[in-house]
Order: C-alpha cells, then sequence, then structure tokens
C-alpha cells in the first residue's frame, strides 16, 4: 500500500523466528511511529539470510511507503547480513564508507581510553560494520559501535538499525524521529480505552457498526479479556488528526454515544487510566 505516511518494519534474526527473542524492536517502533501521526502497515520478520532480506526489502520498496525501518544484523559477526542483503535487493554495491569506518574507529578509540579494551585494531569483521551499500550514510550510534544507516531510494526512505534494543531506540530517537516529524507536521495520535462489563461481543457488535459508521475519523476496537468468566472487554478508540483537540472532540463524541448504548442493553462502562 503506497502512501506518503506509510511504515513498514522488518526485522531480521532467526533468534526471533525460533522464538528466542521477543519482537520488542516491532512493538516499541510500532507505538512510536503510530504516535507520531505516521502509519505502520507492515511488520516482516525475515531470518538471517540474504535472499530472504533482499525479497522482503524488494517487496517493501514496491509497495512505496514513505519509510522502511530494518532492525538487526547491522554487527561485525557472519549472521549479520542486513547490508549485504539490501545491496543485493537494490542491486548496489558495498562500500566501505569513510564517515562510518571514522565513527566505528572513534568508538574503539573511547573504549581504550575508558579501559573498557586494551587496544584495538581495524580488523576485518570490525571493517564489515562500515561497509554500506552505495549513496547510504551511516547514523551516529550513541550506545553502541555499528551506525545505523540512511539511504534513499526510489523516493523511499531506508533505514537500517542495529537490534540490540538500546541501540535501535537511540539511533531511532536521535536521527530517525526528526525526519518522521517533518513528515507528520501536526499530526498527532490519540487514543482512550474503556473497560466494557456484562456485555458480550456478539452484542457489542451490533452497536460498534453503528458508532463506527456515525464517527468515521474513530477506529474502535475491542479487546476481549477470554479469561475472565464474565463478558469483560477493553474498547480502545483512536485517530490521528491535525490537532489534538478535534481528536478528543472526536473520540469524546464517539464514547458518549458508545457508552450510552451499552448501559442500554445492561452493560457497565469503565474508563482506563494511563
Ligand atoms: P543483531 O543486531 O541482529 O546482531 O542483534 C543483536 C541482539 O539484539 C540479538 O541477539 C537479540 O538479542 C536482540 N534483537 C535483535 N532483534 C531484535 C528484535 N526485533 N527485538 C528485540 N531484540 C532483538
Ligand atoms: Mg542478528
Amino acid at each position: 500500500m503506497s502512501g506518503e505516511r506509510n511504515i513498514e518494519i522488518i526485522c531480521v534474526g532467526n533468534e526471533l523466528l525460533i522464538g528466542k527473542t521477543l519482537n520488542t524492536n516491532a512493538h516499541w517502533l510500532a507505538k512510536r511511529i503510530t504516535s507520531l501521526g505516521l502509519k505502520v502497515r507492515r511488520i516482516i520478520v525475515v531470518g538471517d539470510d540474504l535472499e530472504e532480506i533482499s525479497s522482503a526489502i524488494k517487496e517493501s520498496i514496491n509497495r512505496k511507503p514513505c519509510f522502511i525501518i530494518i532492525t538487526g544484523g547491522l554487527g561485525p559477526t557472519f549472521d549479520d547480513k542486513t547490508l549485504e542483503g539490501v545491496a543485493l535487493g537494490l542491486g548496489l554495491k558495498l562500500q566501505e564508507n569513510k564517515e562510518a569506518l571514522e565513527m566505528i574507529r572513534a568508538k574503539y578509540e573511547r573504549y581504550v581510553a575508558e579501559g573498557r579494551i586494551r587496544g584495538y585494531e581495524m580488523t576485518p569483521h570490525r571493517v564489515k560494520m562500515a561497509r554500506l551499500p552505495e549513496g547510504a550514510k551511516p547514523l551516529p550510534n550513541p550506545v553502541g559501535t555499528a551506525p545505523g544507516v540512511f539511504l534513499e531510494y526510489d523516493g523511499v526512505k531506508m533505514v537500517m538499525l542495529p537490534g540490540v534494543p538500546e541501540e535501535m531506540k537511540s539511533i531511532f530517537d536521535e536521527s530517525v524521529v526528526p525526519m518522521m516529524r517533518k513528515i507528520a507536521g501536526n499530526l498527532t495520535f490519540y487514543e482512550v480505552s474503556l473497560d466494557v462489563k456484562n456485555l458480550p461481543e456478539s452484542e457489542l457488535a451490533p452497536i460498534l457498526d453503528i458508532v463506527m459508521h456515525d464517527n468515521p475519523y474513530v477506529y474502535i476496537k475491542s479487546h476481549p479479556k477470554t479469561s475472565e468468566k464474565t463478558s469483560h472487554l477493553e474498547l480502545h478508540f483512536s485517530t490521528t488528526c491535525e490537532d489534538s483537540n478535534t481528536a478528543r472532540q472526536r473520540i469524546g463524541r464517539a464514547v458518549v454515544q458508545i457508552s450510552e448504548m451499552i448501559k442500554k442493553k445492561g452493560g457497565t462502562i469503565k474508563p482506563v487510566k494511563g
């Protein structure tokens, strides 16, 4: 799905596919990107495999999102193949990038100065982190060694981030958020949740149809809590728009309408804080 506010996330790592590591990066990114007013359209997970990475990139580029965020596989080990996979997918060469090399060198100098390592050499495995697809730019990594990578291709902005959550988050906040804010402008995402009891989801369904029809800018999603013996669900309301007053009004109207209808059916409602 193409669009100037659409975003795709690709997470790379065998550990994600075998269930060793929970994909917290995708969860964090989705929340953050949504709160910036942009739309995550897809989250894709692939293993540390060149073909898999390159075909995921190609497919994603063809849908023409404004950004593709890729996490994982930027490190020095044999299974870190993201940069090579991106280059392969886009038909670009991998080139040693001077700026990236300097960033990595500066990191090791600092580790030596801080006594964390005794000395260092720019071994092939370390240089590997500076071999970027041609035309790419490194993004500073405030907490780790491998720089993030930015590449614009065919009008799509691509950002590659390390898998380690703290590194991923700090590069994203420092370098990617400002780019996204430019695209999002004043857009804000606003959400409210209600806790609903004593109304089965099947009885809520026709009410939802009416309220969603009457409030076309508000997305309402019911989240049943199946562990409860009585009917119990969370109703989540969300909207994205240019100013927060309008967002509040839109959601307020939908909440009032649905609350009245639920009460008439014998349901009880409480706001969810947080
Ligand atoms: P990598 O950059 O691929 O070498 O990943 C380094 C480490 O970051 C992995 O061993 C995982 O523990 C963690 N990691 C990678 N991808 C993710 C992810 N999507 N969510 C959470 N942790 C991750
Ligand atoms: Mg990995």
